[in-house]
């Protein structure tokens, strides 16, 4: 397995495999950039097939964190933690001991949080062995869920998406389809409505589907036939490299803008999307007000107010990226990455 010349290789800082017997855990931590402060994101817990594919993530995963931090303007990094393993059937409170003091060991060059196949009770139990945690919740009876803001950046976003995309200043009547009522789609979802949306919804929970369609209103479609939706937007909140090129020639929706990470199946798929008029809101920035309130939580003094303001800086920040595509004639996600290599150098 190689590292140094791996594709997904970008002068990572560190890379550190940690493996302990007892627990039988099998980790990487890849820390990619720590200029602007630590690296901060998420542990995933997953059954790869094969190390290699494990440290392809972990690569891709932490250099995209690095830019989502500094296109969000905060003091943090890019990292990332991947345990091989099956959360459903592997993960106990032993290995996330392990998994604590080996993040521990990096004496907070890495801070760890919630991602795939995490959840904050199991962040109690790395906290037991480091106090380089993010994402837990701050007093008793409270969450430490980010979900919530990361769907209010989505809106925000949208905001500047459809202003940028559809000439739309509001969205009263936008019809907007959304992929995966989760966490962060659900929530969403709410906020959409309260705004006068019309909602075209699809999940493969069919429960938590309908329950929801008919909380807001929505009408629902299959999985396989929400690209064809006749929609103003296509939301994707369920999971990555959604965006291939057969979905870019299918989408009837004018704006692609989700909570979804990598969304791009390749990095091809942007020109498509550009080439057919269709306004691809980047997801690392449209995504970023879940990490934006991990990283307020750090601190004594967090107020959901400053919080609230930061988030909603996304609009601007994606004003900002889709004038400078406009006048150059590129796709979002090309100025974005131009930017936050930028701000990695500065
Ligand atoms: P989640 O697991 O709560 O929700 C995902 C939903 O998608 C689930 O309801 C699932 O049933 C559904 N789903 C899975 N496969 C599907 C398919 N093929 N078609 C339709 N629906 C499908 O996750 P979440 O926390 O809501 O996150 C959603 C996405 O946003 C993920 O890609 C995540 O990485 C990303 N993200 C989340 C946050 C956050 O704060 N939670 C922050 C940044 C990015």
């Amino acid at each position: 397995m190689r590292v140094f010349d791996h594709p997904e290789f970008d002068h990572h800082e560190q890379i550190v495999f940690g493996s302990d017997a007892a627990s039988g855990l099998r980790a990487i931590i890849a820390i990619h950039d720590t200029h602007r402060g630590p690296a901060l994101g998420g542990l995933r817990i997953f059954p790869y097939a094969s190390e290699a594919e494990a440290l392809t993530d972990v690569l891709r995963l932490s250099r995209g964190m690095s830019y989502k931090s500094a296109l969000a303007d905060l003091p943090l990094g890019g990292g990332k933690a991947v345990i091989i393993a099956d959360p459903r059937r592997d993960k106990t409170p032993e290995l996330l001991r392990a998994m604590g003091r080996l993040v521990d060991s990096l004496s907070g060059h890495y801070i760890t949080a919630e991602d795939s196949g995490t959840s904050e009770a199991d962040m109690r139990y790395i906290h037991e062995s480091t106090a380089h945690v993010s994402g837990l919740a701050r007093r008793p009876g409270e969450s430490g869920d980010p979900s919530p803001f990361t769907a209010h950046g989505v809106f925000c976003a949208l905001q500047s998406a459809i202003r940028h995309g559809l000439g739309r200043a509001d969205m009263d009547g936008l019809r907007v389809a959304i992929q995966g009522i989760g966490h962060v789609g659900a929530h969403l979802a709410r906020q959409l409505h309260a705004a006068g949306a019309r909602l075209v919804l699809t999940d493969i929970d069919q429960k938590a589907l309908e329950l929801l369609a008919g909380e807001v209103d929505a009408t629902t479609t299959t999985p396989a036939a929400i690209f064809d939706a006749e929609v103003d937007v296509f939301a994707p909140c369920a999971m990555g490299a959604v965006l291939t090129a057969d979905v870019a020639k299918r989408l009837q929706a004018g704006v692609v803008c989700g909570a979804a990470n990598n969304q791009l199946a390749t990095p091809d798929v942007a020109d498509l999307l550009h080439d057919r008029g269709i306004l691809y809101a980047p997801d690392y920035v449209a995504n970023a007000g879940g990490v934006i309130e991990v990283e307020y939580q750090r601190h004594e003094d967090y107020s959901r107010k400053a919080v609230m303001a930061h988030v909603e800086r996304i609009t601007a920040t994606l004003d900002e990226i889709f004038e400078r595509a406009g006048n150059r004639g590129t796709s979002p996600a090309a100025i974005a990455d131009e930017l936050a290599r930028e701000r990695l150098l500065t």
